[in-house]
């Protein structure tokens, strides 16, 4: 018994003693382990840090190193090419019948119950719940109270559910609720007195390329440039790829590699609102501001950024986009009660122009949803994109405004990105610039400086620093293009590189161009086509013009897209911030300029050529051809007639004339010219039988 007791007590101690071992040992482990996650945590920390910083310099080195620092030279690309015009087709309207009349709608800060819903379904009771924001991910609804109307104080946003005796109609609704803080604290007084003093209106689709713009939205495009005179950017180009990488620049002025890093997968980031957003600035000015931005789940700040943990601006669509989001499956696709999707942001925008019609306004509206994933689909908004233009117009809200209307890049689909036209054109977003009729002619200075710049290589920062000058402006006279950013008030150079412009190589859409001797063989077929074309134009008035023959060729260069935009691939990292260059695309087109003097008349032309590599053809429009001096007297048999032809036509009198003036009065012209001018018939004549009686 004892000894069975004393071997019991003994297996318990040394139980007991290797459980102490264990225990030792696990504690060694867990203590080891927690100093080695230390470790590689601030170690990891730091990598993230330095790589953050290598890649910054990697992308700085690579901007300085790059051959395309020559000025910048805009690819050729028409609307209809063939190659983009294959993935182009209508698609049907929206049509959000089905879901019915809206029971309550909100104009401002009051949401109602409509008469029609009555008069339909009886008497109808309704709740009202504000949707409060409790971050950019989460939104919780308040006490819900009855009401036949409801003014939103707390939130933008309300739950709505309603009853008759016989249906059920719930809802998310946005309106501009009624706030005194934001409202008094509104106002032109604090503005520096040399600011500009307008509204900024910035609307944006996402992945519209200008030609797609051009494309899809014809109506909206017409009346933009014709009946606003608004002004399209014609080298805007991207500086990164995808959303942020555009919008960060234009609302910042930074990267994203230059700011605070805030991505979501890395443990300890930052929230964006450590970003210098431009609203800010514009807050501080005294501007009520604005920022809506529609599909919720692929938000620019949110997608793999952390998002905002203070509401970025004084209205914020983020929780009306998250708790619609969530009932969408109530309406017909793409629509929310009785009306498209879209056009929610475009009354809320129309909305918050009319609530502080007075008040000076900052608005930033971002639609992604229509055009994000499909090239197509954004041509049903271009009725209505049109009606809100004519409503903003119609109702004065643009006479004291600054319109943007935008994108952030062209497609990025992956048949697309296969055609050369497609790569450039997803490096060419629609910008454009609208400003009331009095701005130009009251800073005419600003507004030349302004038009000069359409045809200039402009960026994102660019806009930034625009958007900054429109609350002071200064350097209105020619841009320091040393400096990355430049205001498109100032007057942009034409040696503006992508290099200049701090562009990769891989986004930069500007040709490469390079002069070619004038004895390559592809320089004789050149000044042919550009000959032909030019004779063709006159050849049914040969009688009156002289056919044109080559007296030599002043230059001639060939552009051609950049290496690196051909070898862009994709991504290679999951921020953007670094580009695969694998793929192997082949040019189909190359371009020439030439610059070609001719004869009789020593008149000069210049043209862009585009060669044709499969068919091995030139392609010169009337267009591309321009004459670049005087052509004075020359043309002057049919300059009354066909002005048309005036570049073109050098009138055969005229070499009578040149050999009866090197004749006879060897300098003598400008005394002819005033004769020809009083008694054409007359001297012709005398002219002619000198010329007879000198054979
Ligand atoms: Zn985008």
């Amino acid at each position: 018994m004892y000894h069975r007791l004393h071997h019991k007590i003994m297996h318990l101690v040394r139980l007991l003693q290797l459980l102490k071992i264990r225990k030792c040992t696990f504690l060694f482990i867990i203590f080891t382990s927690f100093c080695l996650m230390v470790i590689l945590i601030s170690r990891s920390s730091n990598l993230f840090d330095e790589d953050r910083e290598i890649k910054l310099r990697k992308i700085d080195e690579l901007i300085k190193t790059q051959a395309s620092s020559l000025a910048c030279k805009q690819p050729n690309l028409p609307v209809n090419s063939p190659e983009m015009m294959k993935f182009v087709h209508s698609v049907p309207k929206i049509d959000c019948s089905k879901a019915g009349d809206d029971w309550v709608k909100c104009v401002g800060s009051v949401c109602s119950i409509q008469e029609n819903a009555n008069i339909k379904y009886g008497p109808i009771k309704c709740t009202f719940a504000d949707v409060i924001r409790l971050d950019d991910f989460k939104n919780v609804h308040g006490e819900p109270q009855e009401a036949s109307t409801y003014t939103l104080r707390k939130s933008d946003v309300v739950h709505v559910s309603c009853e008759s005796s016989t249906k059920k109609w719930i809802a998310t609704l946005t309106g501009i609720r009624k706030d005194e803080i934001v409202w008094n604290g509104a106002n032109w007084d604090n503005l520096p007195p040399n600011a500009l003093k307008m509204d900024v209106l910035m609307f944006g689709f996402d992945s519209l390329s200008r030609n797609t713009f051009i494309r899809k939205l014809p109506k909206s495009y017409e009346y933009l440039t014709e009946e606003l005179e608004g002004d399209v950017l014609k080298g805007y180009n991207i500086v990164g790829d995808g959303t942020p990488q555009a919008l960060i620049p234009i609302l910042t002025g930074k990267t994203e590699l230059e700011l605070p890093d805030t991505r979501k997968r890395i443990k300890n980031t930052k929230f964006v609102n450590s970003y210098p957003f431009i609203w800010n600035d514009y807050k501080d000015a005294g501007y009520v501001t604005a920022f809506l931005e529609d599909v919720p789940e692929l938000g620019t700040f949110t997608y793999r950024l952390n998002g905002f943990d203070e509401p970025p601006t004084d209205h914020y669509m983020r929780p009306y986009y998250l708790e619609n989001y969530k009932g969408r499956s109530r309406w017909p696709k793409l629509c929310t009660g009785e009306i498209p999707r879209h056009k929610v942001m475009l009354n809320t925008i129309r909305d918050i122009f009319a609530v502080y019609k007075t008040k000076p306004k900052f608005l930033f509206g971002f639609h992604g949803e229509l055009s994000h994933d499909d090239y197509n689909l954004i041509g049903v908004a271009d009725d209505d994109l049109l009606e809100f233009l004519k409503e903003l117009n119609e109702s004065g809200a643009l006479n004291n405004s600054i319109l943007i209307l935008m994108a952030d890049h062209g497609h990025r689909f992956a048949e697309i990105r296969n055609t050369v036209q497609g790569k450039q054109e997803e490096r060419l977003p629609f910008f454009s610039f609208t400003f009331p009729r009095w701005f130009k002619e009251k800073h005419a200075d600003i507004y030349e400086n302004f038009r000069n710049n359409i045809d200039r290589l402009t960026t994102p920062f660019d806009v930034h620093a625009t958007l900054k000058a429109v609350l002071n402006p200064r350097n209105v006279g020619v841009a320091d293009i040393s400096q990355r950013a430049v205001s498109l008030f100032s007057r942009i150079p034409e040696a503006r590189s992508c290099a200049h412009a701090y562009i990769e190589p891989h986004w930069c859409a500007c040709l490469d161009w390079h002069e070619i001797p004038t004895t390559d063989p592809i320089v004789e077929r050149l000044g042919e086509t550009l000959l032909d074309t030019i004779n063709k134009i006159t050849s049914d008035y040969r009688q009156l013009c002289e056919p044109l023959v080559i007296a030599n060729f002043q230059w001639v260069t060939k552009m051609s897209p950049n290496n690196n935009l051909l070898r862009f691939n994709k991504n290679a990292d999951l921020d953007g911030f670094v580009a695969d260059l694998s793929a192997n695309m082949n040019v189909k087109n190359d371009m020439y300029q030439l610059k070609v003097m001719m004869k009789p008349g020593n008149s000069l032309f210049e043209a862009s050529i585009t060669h044709n590599l499969n068919t091995d053809t030139m392609q010169l429009k009337l267009g591309d051809i321009s004459r670049i001096n005087m052509y004075g007297r020359q043309a002057r048999c049919i300059e009354n007639d066909l002005p048309q032809l005036r570049k073109y036509c050098y009138c055969r009198d005229d070499i009578k004339w040149r050999q009866y003036v090197s004749y006879q009065f060897l300098d003598a012209e400008m005394t002819l010219g005033r004769i020809v001018c009083c008694e054409v018939k007359c001297i012709q004549k005398t002219v002619l039988s000198v010329l007879k009686s000198d054979m």
